[in-house]
């Protein structure tokens, strides 16, 4: 795979850190625990939108575009981050923002709507949930056209082929660090949610034949759903890297029983998984995608998915603003683990 025939803008320092997690490990007595810190993305408080804004912005500049038009739920880090990027660049930025949980928009509200107010969105619009934003996202570039403008519109999570090649990038860091590191990896697991991330590394695993099987943890739908969003998304993510072999029939892989009962809504495998992580290792998981992501790590290692001697790799994939718009979440976690 040549990714550098793709233009890139680069939006963080060298590779994110890659981890051993001694304490956690010793408290399950194994497997070996090690994790991706993609939450150390550039545009602080960094995540994985960093990755795959840097060939989204390279397309957009590149096509001559003035004007970001993007979408997510009411505290959207691809929202957040996509308007730091074009802030970086001197482009506009304009949000629609579905609201997914009905009443859960406030324009007052913290974490990442804080920050949308603080970086000066150029527009907000609300939308009920279930819209199609696509075409609600073509009524706001249309209007942006009328006014003389060049947009250029990204989809929910910078999720399509472009944007997942991010982390085909990032399964070639991961790839080079774990050979650094002498530690070869048995098994990696990611959340699994507008699905870039799980396509790309897929992809990206499968593209340099490490023979490293990814697990995906879904954050809102069921496996019915889910895993041919994934296989789509990486069918196409191959395709635009010139890889005409098709893909294996088992390469996307996900669990569904750790979605509770809906997209942002706590479950206490969630609460229990940001609450020890932070207690044992100092990282900070959010409560919408990498707790519930970390949360069915656990409890499929528990079950004895790898053994006591393998060596697993969890990838971060930031959000840390919702955490403290979700702290009401955390308020009857014990105060000692
Ligand atoms: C968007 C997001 C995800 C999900 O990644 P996808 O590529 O949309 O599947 C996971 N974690 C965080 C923190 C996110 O913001």
């Amino acid at each position: 795979m040549n990714l550098a025939r793709f233009p890139r803008r680069r939006y963080t320092q060298g590779p994110t850190p890659m981890e051993f997690l001694p304490r956690l490990t010793a408290l399950l007595g194994g497997p070996e625990i090690w994790i991706k810190r993609d939450d150390f993305l550039g545009f602080f408080p960094g995540g994985n939108k960093t990755r795959k804004l840097e060939f989204l912005l390279a397309d957009a500049l590149a096509q001559g575009a003035d004007a970001l038009v993007t979408c997510g739920a009411v505290q959207s880090n691809h929202c957040r981050l996509t308007l730091a990027a074009a802030r970086k660049e001197g482009l506009e930025c304009h949000l629609v923002i579905e609201e997914r949980v009905p009443g859960s928009y406030s324009h007052h509200a913290s974490g990442n709507n804080f920050l949308f107010n603080l970086m000066g969105v150029d527009s907000l619009r609300v939308v009920p949930g279930k819209s199609d934003m696509a075409s609600e996202m073509e009524v706001t570039a249309a209007e942006l056209r009328r006014a003389g403008k060049k947009p250029y519109v990204i989809p929910g999570g910078g999720s399509n082929a472009l944007g997942a090649l991010g982390y085909v990038a990032c399964a070639e860091e991961i790839l080079a660090q774990s050979f650094e590191k002498g530690a070869p990896f048995d098994r990696i697991f990611t959340t699994s949610g507008s699905a870039g991330t799980h396509a790309g590394l897929a992809v990206g695993l499968w593209g340099n034949r490490s023979g490293i099987p990814l697990t995906g943890i879904n954050i809102s739908r069921p496996n019915s759903l889910q895993v041919p969003i994934v296989e789509k998304l990486a069918a196409e993510t191959a395709s635009l890297l010139g890889i005409e072999d098709a893909l294996p029939r088992d390469l996307i892989s996900c669990e569904d029983g750790y979605v509770g009962e809906g997209y942002s809504l706590p479950t206490k495998g969630m609460i229990d998984a940001v609450t020890l992580l932070a207690r044992t290792e100092s990282i900070l998981l959010d409560p919408v995608y990498t707790g519930k992501a970390f949360a069915g790590m656990l409890d499929l290692l528990r079950q004895g998915v790898c053994g006591k001697g393998e060596r697993v790799l969890f990838v971060h994939t930031g959000g840390i603003p919702a955490l403290f718009h979700y702290q009401s979440y955390f308020e009857g976690a014990a105060r000692t683990v």
